[in-house]
């Protein structure tokens, strides 16, 4: 079940961490919330172990049974670039142009 988490993380560095729209996440936690197989006490996932809370967040994460919507990378496909700003701390830059 970590493997699922780890492997779902790679894939998520892979595509440059693009986040889930706010709207698209809060679709796939209501999904989640009347989903059998939400283990409710933790909010983690019976299918794949995963903690859906931070998952959802990642725009590259799928529901092992297919119940969210399908998802494209980035609203133009593009991948988002990872930069360090001034004092060493990342930030999500979806232009990819240097800060
Ligand atoms: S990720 Fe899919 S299978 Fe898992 S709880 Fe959410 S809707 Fe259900």
């Amino acid at each position: 079940m970590i493997k699922n988490y780890t492997v779902d993380t790679w894939d998520y560095i892979a595509e440059g961490c693009p986040p889930t729209p706010k709207n698209e996440y809060d679709k796939r936690i209501e999904i989640c919330n009347a989903c059998p197989s939400i283990i409710h006490e933790t909010f983690k996932c019976s299918e794949c172990g995963c903690p859906m809370a931070k998952k959802a967040k990642r725009q590259t994460a799928t529901c092992p049974l297919n119940k969210w919507p399908k998802t494209v990378i980035g609203s133009t496909g593009k991948k988002i670039q990872i930069t360090r700003g001034e004092k060493g701390k990342e930030t999500n830059n979806p232009t990819g142009n240097k800060a």
